[in-house]
C-alpha cells in the first residue's frame, strides 16, 4: 500500500532580512517540491499554529520568499513566534498553495494597488515575467506605506520600470510630515487616493480593457471595491478582517 503523504512540507529558513523593527523578509527552502502560481499564498505553520502568507518569490526561484509584518501580542499569535525565528530555524508549509489572486491575461491595462506587505503577490507576478512580456499591455504598480522605510521592494520595482517601458511604479508615503519621512521627494497621500491619477492616462478604462488588483489593508481594499468593482474588472486579497 502506498504511504499517504503528510499535508505539510518542512522548510528551513535560509535567510532573514529585517526591513524595520516589525517588518521582515524570510526565504524558505522546502524539503520537497512545492508548486505554486505567481500571486498565490502558502500556509505557514509553527507547532501547528498556521497562517496564510502571500509568496513574493516567483515560481521560477528555488526559495520561497515571504514579507511579514509583526502583529504584537496579545493580538498577534503566529507573527510573534515567526519574528523570533532566525536563519536555520524550521517551519512547515501546507503542501498545496492556494489563492485566486493571480495575474489575469486579456486586459490592456493592469493596475496593481498595495499597502506594505500587500506588495508580495505583485512582486511574484512581475518577477515571473509573463506580466511584462507583451509591450501592448501596461502595468501600473502602486505601493502605499505610512513610512518610507516600509517600502521593501521599491528599488526592485524602480529597476523594472527603468528597463520596461510598459511598467510604471509609484511608491506613496501617507504621512509625509512625520520626521521619519524627512527628505521624501516622491508621491504623498494614501495609495487609494494617489492611484486615481492613472485614469488620466486611460480615460476609456472599463471592465473589458482594465483590471484593478488590490492587496493588503482591508480598508483600502474595501474602498477600492466599492468605488471600482462595477466600473473595472476587480480582484482583491484582504490580509485581515478589520
Ligand atoms: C490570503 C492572505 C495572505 C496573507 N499574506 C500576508 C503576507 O504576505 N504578509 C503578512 O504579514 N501577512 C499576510 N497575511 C496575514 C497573515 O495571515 C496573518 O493574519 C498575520 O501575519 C497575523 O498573524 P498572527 O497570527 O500574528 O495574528 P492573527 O491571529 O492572524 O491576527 C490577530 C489580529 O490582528 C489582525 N491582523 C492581522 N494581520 C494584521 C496586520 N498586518 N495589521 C494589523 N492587524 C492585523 C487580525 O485581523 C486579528 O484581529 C495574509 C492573510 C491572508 C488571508
Amino acid at each position: 500500500m502506498q504511504e499517504k503523504k503528510s499535508k505539510f512540507i518542512n522548510c528551513k529558513i535560509i535567510k532573514r532580512v529585517d526591513v524595520t523593527k516589525d517588518l521582515w523578509k524570510i526565504w524558505l527552502e522546502p524539503e520537497e517540491l512545492f508548486n505554486f502560481e505567481a500571486g498565490q499564498y502558502c500556509t505557514v505553520g509553527v507547532d501547528g499554529l498556521e497562517r496564510p502568507y502571500s509568496i513574493a518569490s516567483s515560481p521560477k526561484e528555488s526559495l520561497i520568499e515571504l514579507f511579514i509584518e509583526l502583529v504584537p501580542p496579545p493580538d498577534g499569535k503566529l507573527t510573534p513566534v515567526l519574528h523570533n525565528l532566525k536563519s536555520g530555524s524550521n517551519v512547515t508549509i501546507r503542501r498545496k498553495a492556494k489563492g485566486l489572486f493571480k495575474y489575469k491575461e486579456g486586459f490592456t491595462n493592469h493596475i496593481m494597488v498595495s499597502t506594505v506587505t500587500g506588495m508580495a503577490p505583485f512582486v511574484s507576478m512581475i518577477r515571473e515575467g509573463k506580466v511584462l512580456d507583451d509591450l501592448n499591455r501596461k502595468i501600473w504598480v502602486y505601493e502605499g506605506a505610512s513610512y518610507i522605510n516600509e517600502f521593501a521592494y521599491d528599488k526592485e520595482l524602480e529597476l523594472y520600470s527603468k528597463k520596461n517601458s510598459n511598467l510604471f511604479f509609484t511608491p506613496t508615503c501617507s504621512r509625509p510630515d512625520e520626521p521619519e519621512n524627512n527628505g521624501w521627494k516622491g508621491a504623498v497621500g494614501r495609495v487609494n487616493n494617489i492611484f486615481t491619477s492613472v485614469f488620466d492616462e486611460i480615460p476609456d478604462a472599463n471592465q473589458e480593457n482594465t483590471i484593478l488588483y488590490a492587496c493588503g489593508h482591508p480598508e483600502m481594499v474595501t474602498e477600492l471595491s466599492k468605488k471600482y468593482s462595477d466600473k473595472l474588472s476587480f480582484i482583491e486579497e484582504k490580509f485581515w478582517k478589520p
